[in-house]
């Protein structure tokens, strides 16, 4: 016991300050490809080059034009071969404010009466347990959602929240849409990581429905695979109106 008191005499209180104050610690994000601009000039071997890296990607995340490569948040599966490619490596962006709202959202963010206590039902759509244990590690000393007022809660009808992970599994398909049936309104639905985004390395298939998209409404998709804990609190935050989606998800001349 006096263990634990002398270590937190000694290092103080742990938590990231974020949202208040940035976090810079070191591991806190893997980053994210972004567009890579195309110079006019490239050479024959450059241009082979940036057509292989294209073809490298296993999610088919990377689209080629004329002057650049785009990167499909929704697609990226973090595995960091274009990161690895020499000379023709996409240009990889750190932070974690991904979240983003989808063009047609079914609902705007929760009003002021969210912003101290709202309440998330996770459902595991057909996770491998990277995107839930992120999730799990908000509740961690680091963390420490809570402070933030929002909590974890196993029952819907309790829930402003629905907070999706997983490929959407055809198994999971009625559990979800019996979820949301059962949650009051207003509320609002989360799809966090590529596999929630887009079915991920599953894609579409007899097993998948090739993202939660497709079975419930989403309001706010968070890319990563997994997303880092930070990408998901930035989540919460937008869904509860107190921050600024990401720009990624709006067409590309607003975006820009
Ligand atoms: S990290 Fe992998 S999945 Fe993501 S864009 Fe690069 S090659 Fe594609």
């Amino acid at each position: 016991m006096s263990q634990w008191v002398w270590s937190g005499l000694r290092w103080g209180i742990p938590t990231t300050r974020y949202p208040a104050r940035r976090e810079d610690a070191p591991g806190v994000t893997p980053g994210l490809p972004v567009t890579r601009r195309l110079h006019s000039l490239l050479s024959e071997r450059a241009q082979s080059g940036i057509d292989r890296l294209v073809d490298r990607c296993p999610t088919g995340a990377l689209a080629r034009s004329a002057d650049r490569v785009d990167v499909d948040p929704r697609r990226c599966v973090h595995c960091f071969r274009c990161a690895r490619e020499g000379t023709e490596a996409m240009p990889w962006e750190a932070g974690y404010e991904w979240a983003a709202t989808t063009p047609l959202p079914a609902s705007g963010p929760l009003g002021r009466p969210f912003r101290r206590s709202a309440h998330i039902r996770v459902v595991d759509a057909g996770d491998c347990g990277a995107c839930l244990h992120e999730v799990k590690q908000l509740t961690s000393p680091y963390y420490n959602l809570h402070r933030l007022g929002f909590f974890f809660t196993p029952t819907p009808r309790q829930a402003d929240i629905l907070l999706v992970v997983g490929a959407a599994a055809d198994q999971m398909r009625t559990a979800l849409e019996k979820t949301l049936a059962a949650m009051p309104t207003p509320r609002t639905v989360i799809a966090a990581g590529a596999c929630a985004l887009s079915g991920g390395i599953f894609g579409s298939s007899f097993a998948c429905s090739g993202g939660v998209g497709s079975i419930v409404p989403v309001d706010i998709e968070v890319p990563g695979n997994p997303p880092p804990p930070l990408a998901i609190l930035h989540a919460l935050l937008v869904a509860t109106g107190r921050a600024q989606p990401a720009a990624w998800a709006a067409a590309p001349d607003e975006a820009s």
